[in-house]
């Protein structure tokens, strides 16, 4: 499959009367290998698309050298750096990105080159065409077996379904914000953050760009099947109360079963003159019951802990500091323009 062709020069004339700023949010975890290349290879692209950007990097707790990696460029690059204070995992890296971003378009992007550069330009003319939400979806998911894919369809199927918003299975994270759409995401006011179920809920226009992710340049993922599974699970419950239901119709099926069975047992007493069956069915009934029980409890208790969280106020983020070397190539008079100035004719 081939990737967009993208028509810089057109863009860059079509809006160069009067500019817009590009941010380009990039979380980093660990990355010391990659992202000084990936930070200069962006740099020099996005600056054909408009001169007025800003690299905003988030050091999502890096442990390994990324951030004097990515200090080292702060002198050439428009570089807006924020190192969070620890690990607060991807979702989070972004969420603080988004609130830094000053751009009238957002564009997030992993820092291990496996999101092709080259498609910004593609999602930069969609955007001046007026969508507010250009989104890169994976065209090959030949690597993954069939088990994870039939699980991960069954996920988006029932998530989209729940969420009353259909959410792309094969999009990610790499996409193009307008401005508006992103402070309407920094207003969410919630702390669970399942950015993927987000962009979709809060609605606006937008398009999917299919793309071939590339490999890795270096290091290796973050996201072992346990943090899968672990982000699949908030964003269930984040989107869906199907869980509670699912217990609840068990507990109402299982108690006409037992009301049946009881009946059932009664008859054979009074008028078959049968003995009532012993020890074996209720050993059986009781554990069966109580494993259900403890299920349903632990399923209750996912969702008060999700609430407990919410309740306790605390951010999702803390930024530990912030550089920002991208103000000074900002205009005044691109940031300052009221909201609706800026929006596409
Ligand atoms: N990342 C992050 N915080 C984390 C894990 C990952 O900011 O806790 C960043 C990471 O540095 C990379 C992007 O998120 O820029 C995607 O991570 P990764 O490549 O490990 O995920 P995959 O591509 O395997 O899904
Ligand atoms: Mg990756």
């Amino acid at each position: 499959m081939k990737d967009h062709a993208f028509p810089i020069v057109d863009i860059a004339r079509a809006r160069s009367a009067r500019g817009f700023r590009l941010s380009c949010v990039v979380p980093l975890y660990n990355e010391v290998g990659v992202v000084g290349d990936f930070l200069e290879a962006l740099h020099a692209y996005v600056r054909e698309i408009t001169p007025n950007i800003e690299l905003v990097v988030v050091n999502d707790g890096s442990s390994d050298g990324s951030a004097a990696e990515v200090l080292a460029r702060a002198g050439h690059l428009p570089l807006h750096y924020i190192e969070l204070s620890r690990n607060f995992g991807k979702e989070h890296a972004i969420q603080a990105g988004l609130d830094a971003a000053s751009g009238d378009c957002v564009v997030v992007i992993d820092a291990d080159f496996q999101h092709p550069i080259r498609l910004i330009g593609a999602m930069v003319d969609r955007w001046i065409h007026g969508i507010d939400m250009v989104y890169a979806v994976k065209a090959d998911r030949r690597g993954e077996g069939w088990v994870r894919r039939a699980l991960g369809a069954l996920f988006y199927r029932v998530l989209s379904l729940e969420a009353g918003a259909t959410i792309p299975r094969n999009a990610g994270d790499f996409r193009l914000i307008d401005s508006r759409v992103v402070n309407v995401l920094r207003a969410l006011p919630e702390r669970t953050r399942f950015m993927k179920g987000l962009y979709a809920w809060v609605g606006f226009s937008s398009e999917a760009i299919p793309f071939v992710p590339a490999q890795r340049r270096g290091g290796e993922t973050k996201f072992s099947g346990r943090k899968l599974a672990r982000l699949a699970i908030t964003g269930l419950m984040a989107f869906s109360s199907l869980p509670l239901r699912a217990v609840s119709v068990a507990g109402l099926l299982i108690s006409l079963g037992a009301f049946a069975f009881g009946g059932w047992i009664l008859f054979q007493k009074l008028f078959l003159q049968q003995p009532i069956p012993g020890f074996a069915t209720v050993a059986a009934s009781v554990t069966l019951l109580s494993g259900i029980q403890l299920l349903a409890l632990g399923i209750v208790g996912q969702y008060v802990g999700c609430i407990f969280d919410e309740v306790k106020g605390r951010p999702s983020y803390i930024a530990a500091r912030t550089i920002d070397t991208a103000q000074r190539t900002r205009p005044a008079s691109v940031s300052n323009l009221p909201a609706d100035e800026r929006n596409r004719a």
